[in-house]
């Protein structure tokens, strides 16, 4: 067996952090070539020291000097800033890629990983979704290998043949049935999610997550960059991708074929599933995740969804109807609005109301290159940026 050399972006949130418990359990498999983590100095120091990568990356100069004091007895070189996660994603003796940077700024690596032609194990949603074209792009013409992490997408992907080749058509697929939990907020009446806080947005009933996703999983803008998401890694059309309520969050997510076939991924709700099926892919390892127990999981249960209430669901769709930079303005406003939730400055129910005005504020435009993505990004944040509360 041919050891796996692995650089993890964003090893310190949640994504990373279940990763390196999945290597850790397979240290023959697997070798750690490089870490990045943006805050959390401690956390990523710890990391280093257990697993000895031979670059560490942060956020900026000042805090590299106090990673490389704190590990000066180990010999890990740290890195800082943008262009060194580009590099340390696109190191020549790395086989694969863990994207688990949260947000935009996890679009530059990410993409220098898929131009690299590396195993591209893709957490981070919002790079695609900003950037679905110009990515794909880069696989294809890389050669680059791309498995998806998101649970739903991971079961999407588990649920196609074998042999899938993009064209969900010719293998019969009729449809994706994305599952979405429906997050804290699903039985909440409109009056109250006026005064929702951020500490029960970031609540989640079944995964534990970073702060971002949590709030995109309460305004199920989360299904939203999903869709999108899939629309890019199955090239399916809007219309060939549906959300499903599944509030035990076990059913991963489902494929429909013409025959009226339905195939699923189901277990436990343990981001450590997903990783580690794509980190041995295409064998199968120990990913700690205890055994699915349907007896005490009892039911399942389905629900449309509520698009009154959670209207980024269909701000998404017609974002990505719209199409060229639409989704990237889409998910900068969002970045934008979310954020403002999280620091007290935006009501709740006001984070759609700002991502809407964006979308009908920036002029959809094609987003042929990283260089248009990047504008549409930029542009849109300074649009949201106005509809927030001065
Ligand atoms: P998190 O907030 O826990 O961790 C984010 C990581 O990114 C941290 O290591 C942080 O240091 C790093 N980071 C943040 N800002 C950065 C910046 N500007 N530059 C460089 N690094 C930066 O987030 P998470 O929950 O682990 O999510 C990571 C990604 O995975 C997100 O895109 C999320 O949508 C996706 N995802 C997460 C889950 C989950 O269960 N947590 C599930 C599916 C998809
Ligand atoms: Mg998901």
């Amino acid at each position: 067996m041919k050891v796996q050399r692995l650089t993890i972006l964003g090893a310190t949130g949640s994504i990373g952090v279940s990763t390196l418990d999945v290597v850790a359990r397979h240290p023959e498999r697997f070798e750690v070539v490089a870490l990045t983590g943006h805050r959390r100095l401690d956390v990523l120091a710890e990391q280093c020291r257990r697993f000895r990568p031979r670059h560490a990356v942060v956020g900026s100069s000042d805090d590299a000097g106090r990673l490389k004091a704190m590990l000066a007895d180990i010999g890990t070189e740290v890195l800082a800033g943008p262009e060194a996660l580009c590099r340390v994603a696109s190191l020549p003796e790395v086989d694969a890629v863990m994207a688990a940077i949260v947000g935009a700024a996890g679009l530059p690596p990410t993409l220098a990983a898929a131009t690299a032609g590396k195993r591209v194990l893709l957490a981070n949603k919002e790079a695609l979704v900003m950037a679905g074209g110009v990515f794909m792009n880069a696989v294809k013409t890389a050669g680059a290998t791309l498995l998806p992490i998101d649970s739903e997408h991971n079961a999407v992907f588990q649920s196609l043949p074998a042999d899938f080749s993009g064209d969900l058509a010719r293998h019969g697929v009729r449809r994706i049935l994305l599952t979405a939990s429906g997050g804290p907020f699903r039985n909440t009446p409109a009056a109250e999610l006026a005064k929702v806080t951020p500490e029960q947005a970031c609540a989640h009933p079944n995964w534990v997550m970073g702060r971002k996703i949590s709030v995109d999983s309460a305004t199920m803008m989360n299904k939203g960059l999903e869709v999108i998401e899939a629309r890019w890694l199955f090239d399916a059309t809007p219309d060939q991708i549906d959300v499903v309520i599944h509030p035990q969050s076990v059913i991963h997510s489902l494929v429909q074929y013409v025959d009226g076939s339905v195939l699923a991924q189901l277990g436990n709700p343990d981001m450590r599933t997903p990783i580690a099926h794509a980190l041995a892919y295409p064998e199968r390892i120990d990913a700690g995740v205890a055994p699915l127990d349907l007896f005490q999981v009892g039911q399942l249960n389905f629900e449309r969804p509520d698009l009154e209430r959670f209207p980024c669901l269909a701000l998404a769709y017609r974002a990505l109807r719209a199409g060229g930079n639409a989704p990237a303005v889409l998910n900068a406003a969002n970045e934008i609005a979310v954020e403002a939730f999280l620091d007290g400055r935006l009501a709740f129910q006001r984070i759609a109301v700002v991502i809407a005005a964006t979308l009908d504020a920036v002029p959809v435009a094609p987003a042929a290159d990283l260089a248009a993505v990047l504008a549409a990004d930029a542009a849109a944040r300074e649009v949201a940026r106005v509809f927030l509360p001065q």
